[in-house]
């Protein structure tokens, strides 16, 4: 039997439906192949030293700024994102490759710890073959927030992005494995059934981005070898907007989180509590500030929403909509669609019954209830299998930070979006994460943890 893929996946422009390109799909005998190779190559790889690992890579970061337009585009061409976002997203991996490097070198330097009778060293090791398995809302920074930690510990890599942007992955895996000795980094496309038999291969850890519903069968699917993973999921992110908010403020970061990339960010501001005094002002407010969004393709100059990825999430988030009008929410800003772009959208009149409020939308809509009272409004942001990012608005910082630790997600931002400073780990709680990345402690999870003793003479 041919071990050669027979079929071919077409990566789709999803605001004019014109085909982009198109690349193999992997047989599993490709994928049992790539991994092998990897295995084969990473011991050599794991040789080398941190500083000598960290230096291979680091010219990536030129490489990616000298290309940054071209590979922009490709973005936008690929999955719909307002150019000005896709070359945000190029810039931005670029200008933090170095301190990262730096940070993961540091995290993985063996350490000493002794006590009267015993001198231990703990190492963190490579496990061996990585899977890392990448969502299509980053096309590029996703790859590479699992290949560069994964490279840096001393895996290989076998690289598998999303079925919808696989050339904008080719294009990086490309650029990556220039810098690389043959076979430590290798990439497979394909959807669904490319995924699991990767995750069925011979490979030791599997670092996944995505939605909490493929996180869980990635799990289940580890287990039979024990395998080692890294979960970074979905989120359903709570904004509490408090009545002393600085609601101008407030409603800026709500329209502009909750329509970035058309909403389609696993930080997206989903949900938004405000106190019933205020609420009518901050609703006023935001569909004043929604109405002014330019949509439109995102090629066009001064667009600010591009469309869905495809016309299924579109499906997805219109029938959600739909769903809370008929159940008795109102409409305060947008609604509707044209082809694969769907307007941003404000509903207010909320209830948690509605599956609005329970379901990730990864949509252009923003979703308003009204609260009385700060138990109330903490009850309701954690009142979700979701814990990933939550934000706090209010003029008074004490009282503002006391609600924040009250909720139940992985990074909460007060007056600013919930993303921490660098070093900061990317974490999400309850089901949005298991294993994160970021930080000393996430970096280590891309490597097996040792210690060598010797008896202290
Ligand atoms: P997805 O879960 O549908 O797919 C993610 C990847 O998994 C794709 O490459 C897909 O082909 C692959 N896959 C699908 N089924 C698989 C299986 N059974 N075994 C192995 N691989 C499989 O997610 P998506 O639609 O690509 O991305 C959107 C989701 O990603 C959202 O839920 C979003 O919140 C989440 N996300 C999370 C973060 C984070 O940092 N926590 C960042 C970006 C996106």
């Amino acid at each position: 039997m041919s071990t050669r893929s027979l079929s071919i996946l077409e990566s789709i422009d999803p605001a004019t439906g014109a085909t982009v390109g198109a690349v193999p799909i992997a047989a599993r005998a490709e994928i049992e192949a790539a991994v092998r190779s990897a295995r084969a190559a990473q011991p050599a790889w794991a040789r080398r030293t941190l500083a000598e690992r960290a230096c291979a890579l680091a010219p990536l970061a030129a490489r990616l700024e000298e290309r940054a337009e071209e590979l922009a585009s490709l973005i936008t061409r690929e999955m719909g994102k307002p150019r000005r976002e896709a070359l945000g997203e190029v810039r931005g991996c670029a200008a933090t490759l170095a301190a990262r490097l730096n940070e993961i070198a540091a995290a993985l330097e063996p350490e000493v710890t002794e006590d009267a009778n015993t001198r231990s060293v703990i190492y963190h090791d490579p496990f061996g073959v990585c899977a890392a398995i990448a969502p299509w809302n980053f096309p590029l920074s996703m790859p590479h927030s699992l290949v560069v930690p994964a490279l840096m510990a001393g895996n290989a890599v076998v690289l598998k992005p999303s079925e919808e942007t696989p050339l904008v992955a080719e294009e990086y895996a490309a650029m990556v494995r220039a810098l690389l000795p043959a076979g430590v980094l290798a990439i497979v496309h394909g959807a669904d059934e490319v995924g699991k038999a990767l995750v069925e291969a011979e490979v030791d850890l599997i670092a996944f981005t995505g939605s909490r519903e493929t996180g869980k069968k990635i799990l289940a699917a580890a287990a039979q070898g024990l395998k080692r993973v890294i979960l970074e999921l979905g989120g359903k992110d709570p904004m509490i907007v408090l009545d002393d908010a600085d609601l101008d403020k407030a409603a800026k970061f709500a329209v502009m989180n909750a329509f970035r990339n058309a909403g389609q960010v696993c930080v997206s501001t989903e949900r938004i509590y405000v106190d019933e005094k205020i609420a009518a002002d901050f609703e006023a407010k935001v569909a004043e500030l929604t109405a002014r969004l330019k949509v439109g393709a995102g090629t066009e100059e001064g667009v600010d929403v591009g469309p869905m990825v495809n016309g299924r999430q579109r499906d997805f988030v219109l029938e959600q909509v739909k769903k809370a009008v008929a159940q008795g929410a109102r409409m305060v800003a947008g609604g509707g669609h044209k082809e694969n772009f769907v307007m941003p959208t404000v509903l207010s009149g909320l209830t948690h019954d509605m599956d609005i409020m329970k379901k990730e939308t990864f949509g252009p809509v923003a979703c308003i209830l009204r609260y009385r009272g700060e138990d109330e409004a903490v009850r309701l942001a954690n009142d979700t299998p979701y814990g990933l990012g939550a934000t706090v608005f209010g003029r008074d910082e004490t009282r503002a930070l006391a609600v924040a630790r009250r909720l139940q997600a992985g990074m909460i931002g007060v007056n600013k979006s919930c993303g921490g400073a660098s070093g900061a780990p990317w974490v999400g709680a309850k089901e949005s994460g298991y294993g994160f990345h970021g930080s000393k402690d996430g970096h280590r999870q891309f490597a097996q943890t040792r210690v060598v003793s010797v008896p202290k003479g």
